[in-house]
């Protein structure tokens, strides 16, 4: 066992500054509406749930052919004539990118919103490099302004209210502090759209990738990313090795259930697939992809854990989320929040650093039964305090607590004792912050076998 690790007091820290009143509404406001849309979204299926298995089975045939599924990949993306690059880890990506961007004269870089950028650190990379970079979609753009991360991965600006926005955009850019949702958001298109035309690189993620054709597919709401990559000479793509799939015609399954369970809208309004550079002069010149696999290979090696990575990052797991809800998306202090986050971040950065990770969960299952893909994520957060206690590595002063639970759980004398005991023991057992914002429940004053003895029961 031992002492907490440094990312476990701050994740306790950064817990205490989001468990409140106020959030906790902002937070329940908005998840509330998604959950509408997206139960909405499931009626449009005839056999939801044949969607999701059928979903969950190329997923998994799609991670155990990985290997051949890449490299199939990179033969028909070079025929069309693109390039693949081969990232082992976050340093080699940002180290790829800037040869890429260092061989042109590149005077502004756009980005699109997605997760995997944020994991190799782009935006800081880039700023350190002194290259200016533009976010393009409307949420990540308020975000870049107010110098906040996101906080979620579908809706990264999920806790802001309307009036929050209006300040940000007030304070950065003098829009009157009264405008309405669709005069702010008409603003930042405009805003947008005249970096999209500075720049002369883009960089955006990829929803999956498409061995038969070679080909990246990307699906969006706003049009930022198609008229991102259309109006560059250089479109490069990050995409973690686990966005594979064998052929084009999967995405008649996936897409629309990606849609449905990140959104709740049936399809996504701009779906595209591009499949190398223009070859008319209509697009850009020259197209890379680099695949990153960051740790990845390593948990393809645990057969259960393995399971998570057929994840399509939707966040509908994350939405819904009764931990998520309450200690919002800076707490967990890594890229890959919400449920499926704090089951890959132990394996892929390291276990030690974040076991605290692994007893977040309520197991309430709310994430099995939302994820489209089927991912048993309480399975996975079950193997990983498995292997955090296997290989003793968990905090030290929460073990403790839990075998004096159990001692206490065998023990009918303890079991027995006054109600006024037990509630003493919780108190010191229990880490002294628990109950500073809520209520301890109260413990019934007689056990359950005295109640049997005195025929209460
Ligand atoms: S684990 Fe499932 S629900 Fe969560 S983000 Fe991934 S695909 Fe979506």
């Amino acid at each position: 066992m031992t002492a907490m690790s440094n990312w476990s007091v701050k994740f306790k820290k950064d817990c205490a500054i989001a468990f409140d009143e106020e959030h906790w509404q902002k937070m329940n406001y908005s998840t509330g509406c998604y959950e509408k849309r997206f139960s909405k979204s499931r009626e449009n299926y005839r056999n939801a749930e044949l969607e999701r298995q059928r979903a969950y089975i190329l997923r998994n045939k799609s991670l155990l052919n990985m290997e051949k599924l890449l490299v199939d990949f990179e033969t028909h993306f070079n025929e069309n004539g693109g390039n693949v690059l081969w990232a082992r880890d976050v340093d080699d990506a940002q180290e790829m990118i800037w040869e890429l961007i260092n061989k042109r004269d590149i005077k502004a870089v756009t980005r699109t919103n997605s997760v995997v950028l944020d994991e190799i650190g782009l935006n800081k990379f880039l700023v350190e490099k002194k290259m200016p970079y533009y976010e393009t979609s409307v949420s990540r753009y308020v975000l870049q302004a107010a110098g906040q991360a996101p906080y979620h991965p579908m809706f990264p600006a999920l806790h802001l209210s309307k009036e929050e926005i209006n300040s940000v955009l007030n304070q950065h850019y003098k829009l009157k502090l009264d405008s309405s949702s669709k005069q702010m958001v008409n603003f930042i298109r405009h805003q947008t759209s005249k970096h999209i035309t500075q720049a002369q690189v883009c960089i955006t993620g990829a929803n999956f990738l498409l061995s038969d054709i070679g080909g990246v597919a990307m699906t969006e709401n706003e049009g930022n990313i198609v008229k991102a990559c259309a109006s560059v000479k250089l479109h490069i793509v990050v995409a973690d090795i686990t966005k594979v799939i064998p052929s084009v015609e999967d995405l008649g399954l996936l897409l629309p259930l990606a849609s449905a369970h990140s959104t709740g809208s049936s399809m996504s309004a701009i779906n595209t697939i591009t499949t190398g550079p223009a070859k008319n002069g209509n697009g850009p010149e020259q197209m890379v992809v680099i695949l990153l696999d960051n740790g990845r290979s390593d948990v393809l090696g645990n057969e259960v854990i393995r399971q998570s990575l057929s994840c399509i990052r939707c966040g509908a797991c994350v939405s819904v989320c009764p931990i998520y809800k309450n200690i919002g998306g800076y707490a967990y202090g890594t890229t890959y929040i919400g449920p499926i986050g704090a089951v890959m971040t132990p394996l892929m950065i390291d276990l030690e650093d974040y076991a605290h990770l692994t007893t977040l969960c309520s197991l309430c299952g709310r994430c099995v039964e939302s994820c489209p893909v089927k991912i048993p994520i309480t399975d996975l957060v079950i193997e990983n305090r498995r292997l955090v206690a296997t290989e003793r590595i968990g905090d030290a002063k929460y073990e403790a607590m839990v075998r004096t639970m159990i001692g206490h759980g065998k023990s009918r004398k303890k079991m027995d004792c006054a109600s006024w005991i037990k509630r003493l023991e919780i108190k010191q057992l229990v880490n002294k912050n628990a109950f500073t914002k809520r209520v301890m429940p109260e413990i019934a004053p007689k056990s359950f076998s005295q109640m049997s003895k005195d025929g209460e029961v």
